[in-house]
């Protein structure tokens, strides 16, 4: 950062999350950058046909950034393009919808803006290389992701042991609230019974053991992907500051200051 004539400027490199119109010319877009965090800054004039910077500012591409503070957002001054994850990606269409995903997920998990998050960073920068290469199913890849992801934000769901009562004997079941597996003891009503090979795919997926993970069989996946997908939207749900909020207004129970915190909400605290 330097001081340029009461002026502040600073360089970062982020992926685009996503591009939102603000006025006749001018885009907000959102990073996710290495040393900041998550950020919202605008970039002028990216709407017009001759915008020196605006295809560099597109969702997916991996850029380095330089900015000045402002008041309320911060404005982009010059973009380079470090590499463009979108390029590859639009034109396989089950990879660019996992890349999507990744990108929402990645938004809705750092929740505050401007608090730095270089793991999340960086697992999202190795999940759209790894997309790109081609070498894994894509599935695979956005549940690997999903599943460090909540990982990094404190909400690893229990695999190889009960989400309860942490035995390792009898697992059976999976339940989103309680924290993931469950054992035979401890099952609640509703709770999943996935095959004894979902769990081991899933493990994989989170310890980045991709001959595993590979070798697996497709219902195995697709089960997977159900438990991963139902887990993160119970936890984006539970654990986003202002759906609570919205939450507590609806049902119109009055705000006692005794709001859990995000752990707690999550059902993982004790
Ligand atoms: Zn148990």
């Amino acid at each position: 950062m330097r001081d340029n004539g009461g002026v502040t400027v600073y360089r970062d490199e982020g992926i685009v999350l996503r591009t939102q119109k603000l006025g006749e010319a001018d885009r907000i877009i959102t990073v996710l950058t290495r040393r900041t965090g998550k950020i919202r800054a605008v970039a002028k004039g990216v709407r017009k046909t001759r915008s020196k910077f605006g295809a560099r500012l597109e969702p997916f591409t991996h850029v380095d950034l330089q900015l000045y503070e402002r008041r309320s957002l911060d404005m982009i001054t010059q973009a380079e393009t470090l590499r463009p994850y979108g390029e590859p990606l639009v034109a396989d269409y089950p990879r660019y919808t996992a890349g999507v995903a990744m990108l929402e997920a990645a938004e809705k998990l750092v929740g505050e803006e401007r608090e730095p998050s270089l793991r999340q960073f960086l697992l999202l920068v190795g999940g759209l290389r790894t997309l790109c290469e081609r070498t894994h199913e894509p599935r695979l890849v956005l549940d690997a992701f999903m599943l460090r992801s909540l990982s990094v934000a404190g909400w690893a769901p229990a695999l190889d042991e009960c989400a309860r009562c942490g035995g390792r004997a009898g697992i059976r079941g999976f339940a989103v609230a309680a924290g993931g597996a469950i054992c035979l003891a401890c099952r609640v009503p509703g709770s999943a019974t996935p095959a004894p090979e979902t769990f081991t795919l899933m493990l994989a997926l989170l310890r980045g053991e991709w001959d595993v993970a590979d070798a697996s069989q497709d219902r195995n996946r697709v089960e997977c992907s159900g438990l991963v997908a139902a887990y993160l939207q119970w936890h984006l749900e539970h654990g986003i500051r202002s759906l609570r909020h919205v939450e507590r207004s609806k049902s119109e129970v009055p705000p006692t200051g005794a709001a859990p915190q995000r752990g707690q909400a999550a059902g993982t605290a004790p």
